[in-house]
């Protein structure tokens, strides 16, 4: 029986929530193709306690990847030893998350054995001839079905936030191996650059962490000058931060602490307030703890107001203009 493996998401030493999402998506392939069997790949320096822990909470086969060099994450290492170990086990697929890890290795990965390498997977399907794979292509706008050639590994990057996770309400216990393999530097094509460590950017918001009202602006407020408004929109509120979507980060108009989602802070206010957030579900994803949620977009039809519990359609501006003068007022 072909296996299905999940690249388990590390990140100083731990592994992170988006392994579960896709070991959800591993469940979906093999449901559809009434055959396979999934086994979680932990890649650590010491990989032994966390494969136990895995595979007694998930129920699932665990193989812990040991090398010294995959402590931290480096992508050399990563597609050399998981190479390695990939071609002793013939899998049908290999999943890792639409992460930076997972867009960084997977496609060197599957190029190394000759896989289809399919990114940015928000779907799995399957017709008549087999499994189908949509993709979000032109960032994010718009999906691309794509179906690998036949009897070829497939390595998928799956978007975060998509699949939802099973809670593994399970008896048993997996099977824990530990394969242990050593990172050749001589056989890298890239190992002129040493990655010495690994600086994790400032995404520890304190202020947006412990805030009990959070304000986000996203590109629907037109231009950074009206970040000012959103400012003055969150000092209302007592024990209030201010949050974004990407883009806004993306363009330099706020710092990267600020960024609420799957790549930015994930939060749990008692109120969120979006203006001007489509609601992508790599945005939901920072913000689905969230107590109670208010929306504010001029779009009637915006993937927020599905996520929300008070929908307000309205242009942003003069909404906030609106309500800063009343404020002002009293
Ligand atoms: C790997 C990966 C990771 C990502 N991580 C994150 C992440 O952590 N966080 C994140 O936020 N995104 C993330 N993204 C980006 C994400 O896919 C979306 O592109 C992003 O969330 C969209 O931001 P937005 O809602 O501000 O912009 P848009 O999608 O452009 O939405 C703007 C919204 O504003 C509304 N609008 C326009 N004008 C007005 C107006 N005058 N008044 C009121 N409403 C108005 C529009 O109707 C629209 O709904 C990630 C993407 C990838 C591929």
């Amino acid at each position: 029986m072909k296996q299905i493996l999940v690249i388990a998401e590390m990140l100083d030493g731990v592994i992170q929530p988006a392994t579960w999402e896709i070991t959800a998506a591993a469940a979906k392939i093999k449901k559809l193709k009434e055959s396979g069997q999934i086994k979680i790949i932990i890649p650590s320096d010491d990989p032994l306690p966390i494969a136990k822990e895995t595979a007694k909470q998930t129920g699932m086969d665990v193989i812990g990847l040991k090398s010294n060099d995959l402590k931290d994450y480096d992508s050399d290492v990563y597609k050399q030893c998981l190479f390695k170990l990939v071609k002793t086990i013939d899998p049908s697929h290999i999943l890792t998350a639409h992460t930076s890890q997972g867009r960084d290795f997977a496609p060197g990965l599957a190029i190394s054995f000759n896989a289809a390498s399919i990114a940015c997977v928000n779907e799995i399907k399957k017709d008549d001839k087999g499994l189908l794979y949509s993709r979000s292509v032109l960032g994010n706008t718009k999906n691309m079905i794509v179906r690998p050639a036949e009897g070829i590994p497939v390595v998928l990057t799956l978007m975060p936030g998509v699949f939802q996770p099973d809670n593994f309400n399970n008896q048993k216990k997996g099977r824990v191996e530990i394969c242990e393999i050593a990172f050749d530097p001589d056989c890298s094509n890239t190992r002129r650059i040493r990655h010495e460590k690994i600086l994790q950017k400032s995404c520890e918001n304190k202020t947006l962490k412990g805030a009990k009202i959070i304000v986000s602006a996203g590109r629907g407020i037109g231009k950074k000058e009206n970040l000012d408004a959103i400012f003055k929109f969150a000092q209302c509120f007592s024990s209030s931060a201010v949050g974004v979507s990407r883009p806004l980060v993306d363009m330099g108009w706020i710092g990267y602490e600020h960024q609420v989602g799957i790549t930015g802070a994930a939060v749990s206010p008692r109120l969120y307030i979006a203006c001007g957030i489509s609601g992508s579900s790599q945005h939901l994803a920072g913000m689905k703890d969230a107590r109670f949620v208010v929306s504010i977009n001029n779009n009637p039809d915006a993937p927020i107001f599905r996520h929300s519990d008070l929908c307000i359609v309205e242009d942003i501006d003069p909404f906030l203009q609106a309500f800063l003068k009343v404020v002002q007022t009293k």
